[in-house]
């Protein structure tokens, strides 16, 4: 069993990604969100920790998403693909030591980047169907709906969402950076790790990584 991490920023395209290597390779695709889920529906002791916190409405601390995510890691037989995850320099350092200390193998760390401006504006020109009901996502650039500003699908309104603005992206991205990039420096020079230029199409980002993946199958 290995374990391969996909890294990079919001809308880097990752989740599109890990769906496509899932499809591909034997792998079993995890992100912290599912495993959060999964911990507090099966009600485990992390689990119940993770959610107190979460229900106080504070950030689930490292020591508890590491906590987690190992308690996962547990009888896993087949090769794993975290996505979301390690997402900082502490979570990342814990993750060697236990890799270790189980006599994991590290497989591939595979990180998707994306230039800045490229990024913000995939997040804003995105405009979304306002009928809740049908949630239809387009893109002015990218996926413009056949009418201006009027849902394909179901003909409501499409809208701008306030997350998506531009200043809303800044702002995430500088919280993003200040814990992400002491994270990839830690990788980075390391020789399972590989930069992949994301810049591009999903078909074509996943070409590369996917010739990765065979390369170190
Ligand atoms: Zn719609």
């Amino acid at each position: 069993m290995k374990v391969h991490i996909l890294l990079g920023p919001p809308g880097c395209g990752k989740g599109t990604t890990a769906k496509q290597l899932v499809g591909e390779f034997t792998l079993t695709h995890l992100s912290t969100g599912d495993i959060l889920r999964d911990a507090v529906s099966k009600g485990t002791e992390i689990g119940l920790r993770a959610k107190a916190i979460m229900a106080a409405g504070k950030l689930v601390d490292d020591d508890t998403v590491n906590g987690l995510v190992f308690a996962r890691l547990q009888g896993e037989t087949h090769d794993v693909l975290f996505d979301g995850y390690p997402r900082t320099l502490q979570q990342a350092q814990a993750l060697g030591t236990f890799l270790s200390s189980q006599a994991i193998e590290t497989g591939l760390v595979v990180d998707i980047e994306v230039p800045e401006n490229v990024l913000e504006a995939r997040v804003v020109g995105r405009r979304v169907c306002s009928n809740n009901d049908c949630g239809a996502i387009y893109h002015l650039q990218n996926k413009p709906p056949k009418v201006e500003n009027i849902c394909d699908k179901c003909g409501s309104p499409l809208k701008h969402r306030a997350d998506d603005s531009s200043e809303a992206f800044k702002s995430r991205m500088a919280e993003f950076n200040a814990t992400f990039q002491p994270m990839v420096d830690f990788y980075r020079g390391g020789k399972h790790y590989r930069l992949v230029d994301g810049n591009n199409t999903p078909d074509k980002v996943f070409v590369t990584v996917s010739k990765l993946f065979k390369e170190n199958a």
